[in-house]
């Protein structure tokens, strides 16, 4: 199927979209559409007929009631930050593009129920800033906050720096308001901590990566916001020596332990040499290194037992050397530093990514196989291993060797992919931990996946939209 054999000629389907959201808001003009045609990384560039922009959830409605009656395929879209594939259309132009950034209002902030409810298109720097204004804290954090929206977030149960302690996306969520494939609402806008009345059908749209349903709102939990927080830059001699200091700081901190990243030395030449500012917190070099957080809901924090944590950890031989925050601006700096480090790798050429998570006990093994299979199948591949060492999920990430082509190297990607997805399945890892699967790896997935677990989600797939049109090729 192309644009011209679309099921309702193309004429009719711009004036039927145009009565619902208004002319204005169906774009067709090649200049506005394109932005909704890519993604970041380059890897898929699709067509579309239309982007259409509801501003409301009745609009939304509309919208999929008329693509179910004639069969037209839609792809939802949020801040277009997602990194598998997930929200552009197929190249073939036979899909229209549903932007939900039109939907940005926040409904309701309650802070005796210490809860918000917003709509998807807000985004989730707003959804923070909401928070903040009541003295609450919305946790969800990353380095894509200022232009992800909360409905994209929840589409792919996005992860970030802060679910040691809060959690996935989907651990946020109260309630979830949903226009199903024929344009039903499915109001689940809830504020219950406590509700057992049947099946829990908002997890089913978390995570479903547009295609099960379109989130139009959502109530999200609220937290005391941190009156303080100690962060420190530490080097650490081996993975192993990083786990141990991930268990030491759970033991002492437990849910205050707000954050737990880890970087390769390599990874941190890379933000020195091509983050404009960054410079190394600490004076020798160490071969890998640990961003570690603790919050604290008191003014006077937990820095005493911070330093002390610390000092045992070097004790123990878990630390080599360590430098603590004394001021904000030093605690952003050294944020700065991990939060840099996807960008930087663009800047050293080709970059083969996965983003794969393992048992923590698992991790210095696979980090050390994984290298193995790729300095053996590439020679001079420069490994990145870096992320969110305390949820056991590794951004494992490839440069290029020195001087190689850059499209070479990146033709190798799958093949890549193969061999450190086998290291992470041998350690009962898996080959998606916070992205989604997209259209980047659903081949993978159905390599992957348990073969019931796969026949359940296409009987799933197959309730909430029989004909097939959210988000077709995508995931399944
Ligand atoms: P989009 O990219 O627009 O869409 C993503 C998927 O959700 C698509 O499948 C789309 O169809 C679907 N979708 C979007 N909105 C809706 C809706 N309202 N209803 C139904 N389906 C919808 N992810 C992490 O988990 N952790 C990280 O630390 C992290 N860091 C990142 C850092 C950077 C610099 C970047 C660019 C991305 C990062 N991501 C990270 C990827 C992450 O998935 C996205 O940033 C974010 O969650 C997607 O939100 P979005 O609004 O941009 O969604
Ligand atoms: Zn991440």
């Amino acid at each position: 199927m192309t644009a011209a054999d679309l099921p309702l000629p193309l004429p009719d389907l711009i004036e039927r979209l145009g009565a619902i959201v208004g002319p204005a808001d169906v774009l067709t003009e090649p200049f506005d559409v394109e932005p909704h045609l890519v993604e970041l990384r380059g890897l898929y560039h699709g067509a579309t007929p239309a982007v259409v922009r509801p501003k409301t959830t009745a609009e939304v409605a509309a919208v999929m009631a008329l693509a179910h009656e004639f069969g037209i395929r839609v792809v939802p879209q949020g801040g277009n930050t997602g990194l598998v594939g997930g929200q552009t259309p197929s190249e073939a132009g036979d899909e229209i593009v549903l932007s939900l950034k039109r939907l940005d209002r926040i409904r309701e902030v309650d802070p005796v129920t210490d809860t918000m409810t917003v709509e998807a298109g807000v985004t989730l720097l707003g959804a923070q800033e909401a928070a903040e204004a009541v003295d609450r804290l919305f946790p969800l954090s990353l380095a894509a906050e200022g232009s992800c929206t909360i409905g994209g977030n929840l589409a792919t149960n996005a992860g970030g720096t802060q679910v040691i302690a809060y959690g996935n996306a989907r651990d946020l969520v109260l309630g979830l308001e949903v226009v199903l494939a024929d344009g039903r609402v499915l109001n689940g806008l809830g504020k219950l901590r406590k509700d057992n009345t049947g099946y829990d059908l908002k997890h089913l749209f978390m995570g479903s990566e547009g295609t099960l349903g379109i989130i139009t709102a959502a109530v999200l939990k609220l937290w005391p916001r941190p009156r303080s927080q100690s962060t420190a830059f530490v080097a650490v001699g081996s993975p192993a020596a990083a786990v141990a200091l991930l268990g030491r700081a759970k033991r002492a901190f437990g849910p205050a332990l707000t954050g737990f990243e880890f970087m390769p030395r390599f990874g941190l030449d890379l933000v020195v040499a091509h983050l404009p500012g960054a410079r190394d917190p600490i004076a020798d070099r160490h071969p890998w290194y640990v961003l570690i957080e603790v919050s604290s809901a008191s003014e006077a924090g937990v820095e005493e037992a911070f330093e002390a944590m610390l000092g045992e950890a070097m004790e123990a031989g878990e630390v080599d050397d360590a430098v603590i925050a004394g001021s904000l601006d030093q605690r952003a700096a050294l944020w700065r530093i991990r939060e840099g480090m996807s960008e930087v790798q663009g800047i050293e050429g080709g970059s083969i990514k996965h983003d794969v998570s393992v048992p923590i006990a698992s991790v210095p093994e696979v980090i050390e196989e994984g290298i193995r299979v790729a300095e053996a199948f590439i020679p001079g591949i420069r490994p990145v291993p870096f992320g969110h060492l305390g949820d056991g999920n590794i951004h494992f990430n490839f440069s290029q060797p020195v001087g190689a082509d850059k499209a070479e190297y990146l033709a190798k990607w799958d093949e890549l992919n193969d061999r450190v997805h086998a290291v992470v399945l041998a350690h009962g890892g898996s080959v998606s931990a916070e992205h989604g699967i997209g259209r980047l790896k659903k081949h993978a997935l159905a390599e992957v996946k348990d073969p019931v677990a796969l026949a359940t989600m296409r009987a799933i797939k197959a309730t909430l939209d029989p004909k097939g049109i959210l988000n077709p090729g995508k995931v399944l």
